[in-house]
């Protein structure tokens, strides 16, 4: 380069400087000014005098928020502009937060129903993403789910993920045989296919059938072909307890995937299951810990309850019953020589799941057994606990709360930096309705675990920092307006295992995509929410 060039290039470059165009100020200044002319802010909303939580787990800050259209435009004082804002929220007492981010729900069958897609569960929450299709469950076609959410309107915004179950289902059955050449490439093919359609990762329910028939060495190929487009690894454990490889051995299941398939994993719903693995916290936190430390993405989600939901086949049957479908089970029930083994297999995990009083019927189409333990329902009939059992699951089986967690375990994981808030919502069980309020309530106000501005971080932030969802989680300038107002002193669950769809309360108004979901406590019926897709990222390198 020439000298005279150079000196040309500075002056051009000090001319720039003081012209503005590298303008010093905060990114808050920044995304106002664009915006005002003579000191005027024009908003479509204001949430004015509020105390501010950005999500990022730092001290709350006294701000107001502006939003335009889709995005915030402005985090400060709003008094020192003149602002013109269409409508005020008056926040005065109020904390002002992200949109909590759900990484775990059962929301497809709701969404994908037009008098359900509201999602007002969730938005009774403060939740305003929800991300569906985990447990090794998730919808296939991915690009037809989004789809047909834009058509007729969702509440919340949606993120899916691709089930491991659901594809090997497609490829191979319910069968527990190992995947020939082709149908593993094919299961490939089909995941692959799935994120580049929009998912953000693949879920697997190594603990169900099919999913569990999976080996290792599946998983590992499969989730190779989402670790290529930069999507992320969930899984429901193939052991949460003592039923097979046990809780640590799961959890190194999990590490390994990671390692081997250079992906980021997330665990849902993390816990101790059962007596058995009862204070085992503590290793589980140490080992996720370490392979923290060695460079490998490990995350995982809870929900703030003792009782686990499932259904009574899941929770009491082994697997080698279920291959092939439920008519086989069916059949194998009936076989008078493998019953007695069915029968003492089912003694066993009943057990683990510390016995037939810590199991209640939540969901069943004969509505009599609903609200019953497992163990009274047996004294009724005057059969063992695992014969009723059997009997429920000849007649159409049952949804089941399963009371299998200690609440030292719980907080344990609670007060971890990794660990996030997921509902695991499910029909039948308090968590659907219940669960972001009630880790408010019970661990951050009442029991002082954990602090406001963490709790807050673990439902927002983290959760979409860890899906790779962009510009949302934080409150931030030209982020997506996904903004929730609640009254720290009256927020609530109120759902219990008697009556679980009840909604929670203190939610103020919960904001969507800049649009008004939830206004003074009441929805709205708006259905501000959207599809979700993934864009295309590089992988994660470990
Ligand atoms: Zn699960």
């Amino acid at each position: 380069m020439s000298n005279k060039f150079l000196r040309c290039f500075s002056i051009l470059l000090i001319f720039a400087l003081l012209s503005g165009l590298f303008p010093s100020q905060s990114s808050a200044q920044r995304g106002a000014g664009k915006n005002l002319k003579n000191d005027e802010l024009k908003l479509d909303l204001l949430i004015q005098g509020g105390t501010v939580m950005n999500g990022s787990g730092s001290a709350p800050i006294k701000a107001d928020i502006g939003i335009r259209g889709d995005r915030i435009v402005f985090i400060g004082k709003a008094a020192k502009l003149k602002v013109i804002a269409a409508k005020t929220i008056n926040a005065v007492g109020m904390i002002v937060a992200p949109g909590f981010v759900d990484p775990h729900t059962h929301a497809l069958e709701d969404l994908s129903n037009p008098k359900l897609s509201g999602n007002e569960n969730y938005l009774m929450q403060g939740v305003t993403t929800i991300v569906t299709g985990n447990d090794g469950d998730g919808p296939v076609n991915i690009a037809e789910t989004l789809e047909r959410f834009e058509q007729h309107g969702i509440g919340t915004n949606a993120a899916l993920l691709v089930g491991h179950g659901s594809v090997r289902r497609l490829v191979m059955g319910n069968g527990d045989d190992t995947p020939s050449v082709e149908q593993l490439a094919q299961m490939k093919n089909v995941t692959g296919q799935a994120i580049s359609e929009g998912a953000f990762g693949m879920s697997t329910g190594l603990f169900y059938a099919p999913g569990s028939y999976a080996k290792t060495e599946e998983v590992i190929e499969i989730a190779k072909s989402v670790a290529e487009k930069g999507g992320i690894y969930d899984t429901h454990l193939r052991d949460e307890g003592s039923y097979s490889i046990g809780l640590l051995g799961s959890i190194r299941e999990t590490i390994r995937i990671a390692r081997e398939a250079k992906i980021p994993v997330h665990i849902s719903h993390i816990k101790a299951l059962g007596t058995d693995v009862w204070g085992q916290s503590g290793k589980v936190i140490r080992a996720i810990r370490q392979a923290r430390a060695s460079g490998l993405k490990v995350t995982a989600n809870q929900y703030p309850y003792a009782a686990s939901g499932t259904n009574l086949t899941a929770a009491l049957v082994p697997r080698w019953a279920e291959a092939g479908g439920n008519e086989q089970l069916l059949e194998r029930i009936k076989d008078t020589k493998l019953r007695p083994r069915l029968l003492v297999e089912m003694e066993a995990n009943l057990k683990r799941r510390n016995g037939a009083e810590a199991i209640l019927i939540t969901r069943s189409r004969d509505r009599q057994l609903i609200g019953k333990t497992l163990g009274a329902l047996a004294l009724e009939r005057k059969k063992s606990p695992v014969e009723t059992a059997l009997e429920i699951i000849t007649n159409g089986g049952a949804g089941i709360a399963s009371f299998n967690m200690s609440e030292k375990d719980i907080e344990n994981f609670m007060k971890q930096s990794f660990v996030m808030t997921g509902s695991d919502g499910s029909t039948g069980h308090p968590r659907k309705y219940g669960t972001f309020p009630r880790k408010l309530r019970e661990y951050v106000f009442a029991k002082k675990l954990i602090s406001l501005p963490f709790a807050v971080r673990a439902s927002s932030a983290l959760t979409a920092e860890t899906f790779n969802i962009p510009e949302r989680g934080r409150l931030r300038v030209g982020y997506f307006a996904d903004v929730i107002v609640f009254d720290p002193k009256t927020i609530t669950d109120r759902a219990t295992y008697e009556q679980p769809e009840t909604l929670a309360t203190g939610m103020k108004y919960v904001v969507i995509n800049g649009k008004i979901a939830v206004d003074d406590g009441k929805y709205t019926g708006i259905l501000a929410g959207r599809a979700l897709r993934k864009s295309q990222q590089k992988p994660f390198q470990k």
